[in-house]
């Protein structure tokens, strides 16, 4: 299939490498042109501008936020501008509820298809084709984009008719491996200032009742304090925190636990955390708690 993928960070390169490999015909896009050149080399045409990023059956787009997003798909040079009739904009980045059901609208005014296809998983899972995809949409925009989605992930999910529902899903599941990382880095507090080591402390757990991949990577970072570089950067974190809040305050579902994350990255941002990964906000218990523990 011929399609558009705007957007090369820690997500998109990998996602769009996936889709070269997979047969499709790929044209990319990114702000910062260097980051096109990798793509290049494995086959990929490089767009100068959004628009001739757009001329194909699909385009993907896996930007940081909703600023980011609108700025390439509202406007003159943007996707709606310049996408077929007909053709179909998935986006994979994590954005809010509100966006997505704008871009929808918008989109189906221009005759286009709008599908949100957030991810779940780290750059090491976009890259290994390991993610999992949460689809929402026309069924039919949907069908159209599956082998797209096959190609970038282990396994799709089709949640709605609506895309913002996938948007949902996607805030609703960060918001749970948020409070993880929170919870972790509280109990490792706690039990490496007992002078328990923080290392065998995960692996009782790990190896018991949190025998699961998110407890792992998440609880290996904390106990390693390994922060940098960042795979999820903090910032993106906060914006996800701040984006539950606003879909909770929308459906007036108290999300308590939510407001409290909100602070905890408050505190990290605060502190000079704009460059360490969001799990670093699992190292603030330990620090409270007087530094230097276990
Ligand atoms: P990233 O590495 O920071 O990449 C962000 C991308 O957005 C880059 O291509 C960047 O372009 C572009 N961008 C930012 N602001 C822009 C603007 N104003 N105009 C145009 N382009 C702009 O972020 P990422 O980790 O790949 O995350 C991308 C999305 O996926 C986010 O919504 C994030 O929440 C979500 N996500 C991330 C992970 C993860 O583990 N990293 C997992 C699941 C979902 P430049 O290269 O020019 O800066």
């Amino acid at each position: 299939m011929k399609v558009g993928f705007i957007g090369l960070g820690q997500m998109g390169s990998g996602m769009a490498l996936n889709l070269l490999g997979a047969g499709h015909e790929v044209t990319v896009y990114n702000r910062s042109a260097e980051k096109c050149e990798a793509l290049r080399e494995k086959g990929a045409r490089v767009a100068a501008r959004v628009a001739e990023a757009c001329g194909g059956a699909a385009v993907f787009t896996m930007l940081a936020d909703d600023a980011a997003l609108e700025g390439v798909a509202f406007g003159e040079g943007g996707i709606l501008r310049h996408l077929a009739a007909g053709a179909i904009h998935v986006a994979s980045s994590t954005i809010s509820v509100d966006l997505s059901r704008r871009l929808a609208e918008a989109h189906a005014k221009a005759g286009q298809a709008f599908v949100a296809a957030p991810v779940f998983g780290r750059p090491e899972a976009a890259a290994g084709r390991k993610l999992f995809v949460v689809a929402a949409g026309a069924e039919k925009a949907v069908a159209a984009v599956t082998p797209l989605l096959e190609a970038i992930g282990q396994r799709t999910f089709v949640v709605s008719d609506q895309p913002e529902m996938a948007n949902l899903v996607k805030l609703s599941g960060n918001f749970l491996i948020a409070s993880v990382i929170e919870a972790l880095g509280e109990a490792m507090a706690l039990a490496g200032k007992g002078g328990i080591d923080r290392h065998q402390y995960l692996e009782i757990l790990t190896s018991t009742l949190f025998n699961v991949p998110l407890y792992k990577t998440y609880g290996g970072l904390i106990a390693d304090r390994k922060f940098e570089p960042a795979g999820f950067a903090a910032p993106l974190g906060q914006k996800d925190v701040r984006l539950v809040l606003a879909a909770a305050e929308t459906l007036r579902v108290p999300m308590p636990l939510a407001s409290l994350l909100r602070d905890r990255f408050l505190t990290l941002l605060a502190r000079g955390g704009d460059k360490l990964d969001w799990s670093a906000i699992g190292d603030l218990p330990r620090q409270d708690a007087g530094g230097n523990l276990g």
